[in-house]
């Protein structure tokens, strides 16, 4: 099983893409099983299976000290609160807590400003979107070190990027329940060897240069 579990839609202030598009696209190059993690929103996409492809909605959620993904979410969680009660209300619904590009300084790195995250937790070892793959192998090796349960994800902003960085999972499961279960036991491997070429697409271009402002106004709004 194939698995990206960090992609952005049109619910993430730096996105455009629409669900129904990124799960064409998914199924198109391959993938079995996708999370759509909107910046400090819920996309508008249940849990779902349909002819084996299953969907999962998340979060991910800025905290004071860094941003950490909420997988298979039912209720939104509010910014800016801090990383432990972020962890607890992610699993008070039964979520999944997944920490992204850990070391990447350039982005909300939650393990450069934090560190000692309690289990259960996945640990994302590749991300596809940030500019240097130096972050991803500083993350490899530390989750390697501590025996942490890995997965490698797009965090893909545009189509063309949807799987560069995935997780490949050896399973037979047949839930969204069972799959995230399997790959908190470490059963995952991430797969992914460079960072996708931004230079390829012009929209990622706007939308790293719209980033920054269109998330502070999203959390501005979020937090008033
Ligand atoms: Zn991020
Ligand atoms: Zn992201």
């Amino acid at each position: 099983m194939k698995l990206d579990l960090h992609i952005h839609s049109e619910k993430s202030c730096d996105s455009f893409m629409k669900v129904k598009n990124i799960i064409a696209v998914a199924k198109k190059i391959g993938l079995d099983c996708i999370a759509i993690t909107d910046h400090n929103a819920l996309p508008k996409v249940k849990a779902q299976e349909k002819d084996g492809f299953f969907v999962i909605p998340g979060e991910e959620v800025l905290t004071q000290r860094g941003e950490i993904i909420g997988l298979n979410l039912t209720e939104k969680i509010k910014p800016l609160l801090s990383v432990g009660e972020t962890l607890d209300k992610i699993r008070e619904q039964g979520g999944t807590v997944l920490i992204p590009h850990p070391f990447c300084v350039i982005e909300k790195c939650l393990l450069c400003n934090y560190g000692n995250i309690p289990k259960p937790f996945l640990f994302e070892a590749f991300n596809g979107n940030i500019p240097l793959n130096y972050f991803n192998t500083i993350a490899k090796n530390y989750g390697k070190k501590h025996n942490y349960a890995m997965v490698g994800s797009s965090d893909a902003h545009v189509y063309e990027y949807i799987g560069y960085g995935y997780t490949e999972l050896d399973t037979d499961a047949s839930s969204i329940d069972d799959i995230l279960k399997e790959l908190l036991k470490g059963k995952g491997v991430p797969v992914g060897d460079r960072v996708s070429p931004k230079s390829a697409s012009l929209d990622v271009y706007f939308n790293s240069f719209t980033h920054p402002l269109a998330r502070f106004i999203t959390w501005f709004k979020d937090w008033r």
